[in-house]
């Protein structure tokens, strides 16, 4: 019989959990409404019920848990310091919380760490020994594996990849820098970008579209399906902009795969291209051919890379 896992991904809409096989099929999956207001309890209260359902539907009992969360996580002591999507989880001891509730072995991860390795275990970057891993949306995240092990770093924090400085004078970042590449080419920057383009009025297409309320990054993506070549240099500037922040981390790293998730893939073909080909400008030397592959693993992931932390927690 296959081992199972029981993997949590607390979402921005949904906390949503399985039992996941050590083959990465998700053999059940429960989820509710992501807890945005209310206290650390009442939100307990429902990953307690999320985790009963899930396990009541193993045939045999799972050999680890992981929750997998947005934010700032201590992932060696267990903590959630800070949780953009469950404000009460504030310095919130969940690992214990965690293993207490199903007395198996038990990790809190990062989201985007999480996800790294379950691009390795699961999915893009399967038979690789060392992945970066970027996730592209609002903000921007990622995380790192190592000879097949994440890379968490002395406090936690490694992969951070949002916050690499590109342009030292550049715009303020959500971090209180300047410059970084979320600021510059994360899903809030497009948008500024979107906006930007309204007000100079060369962008009609843009504009009919909007119709009067705020642009969003993605509505850059539909101008430019629709010809807008305004739209469609935005696109392709911001590529650019992450490519050449990705070519800075494969210099350091110099990984066998850099693998891409997240939101702001839906611009197509546009952004990826202009990614791959300021990375491959930029980067060192033969570093210059690593490959760039979209995740594989869709919906899931976020569960997934939970599986792939709690798996690699039951081996060791
Ligand atoms: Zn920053």
């Amino acid at each position: 019989m296959a081992r199972t896992v029981i993997a949590g991904d607390f979402g921005g809409t949904n906390l949503r959990a399985a039992l996941v096989a050590d083959s990465g099929e998700v053999l059940a999956r429960r989820e509710v409404p992501t807890p945005a207001a209310g206290t650390a309890e009442e939100a307990l209260a429902s990953v307690d019920a999320l985790l009963a359902d899930v396990r009541a539907g193993a045939a045999a009992a799972p050999v680890a848990a992981c929750i997998a969360a947005a934010g700032l996580i201590d992932a060696e002591r267990g903590l959630v310091l800070v949780s953009p999507n469950v404000p009460s989880f504030r310095n919130l001891p969940l690992g214990a919380a965690l293993a207490g509730r199903t007395g198996l072995p038990a990790a809190i991860e990062n989201d985007a760490s999480a996800a790294a390795l379950g691009e390795h275990r699961f999915g893009a970057a399967r038979g690789a020994r060392h992945v970066l891993h970027a996730t592209l949306g609002t903000g921007i995240g990622g995380g790192i594996v190592i000879d097949g092990r994440l890379h968490r770093g002395a406090a936690g924090l490694a992969g951070e990849i949002g916050h690499i400085v590109i342009d030292a004078a550049g715009p303020v970042c959500a971090c209180g820098s300047r410059g970084c590449l979320e600021a510059l080419a994360g899903g809030v920057a497009f948008a500024r970008r979107a906006r930007r383009l309204l007000e100079t009025g060369a962008a009609p297409v843009l504009a009919a579209l909007c119709a009067g309320r705020e642009p969003a990054a993605a509505d850059l993506a539909r101008a430019a399906a629709r010809g807008e070549t305004a739209a469609l240099a935005e696109i392709r500037n911001g590529g650019h902009l992450l490519g050449v922040g990705l070519a800075s981390l494969v210099n350091v790293l110099n990984p066998d795969v850099v693998t891409l998730s997240g939101g702001l893939l839906g611009m197509g073909e546009p952004l990826l291209e202009s990614l791959r080909e300021a990375m491959a400008a930029s980067a060192y030397g033969p570093a210059s051919a690593t490959p760039v592959r979209v995740s594989e693993l869709g919906e899931d992931a976020g569960l997934l890379g939970a599986a792939a932390v709690a798996l690699a927690l039951a081996e060791g």
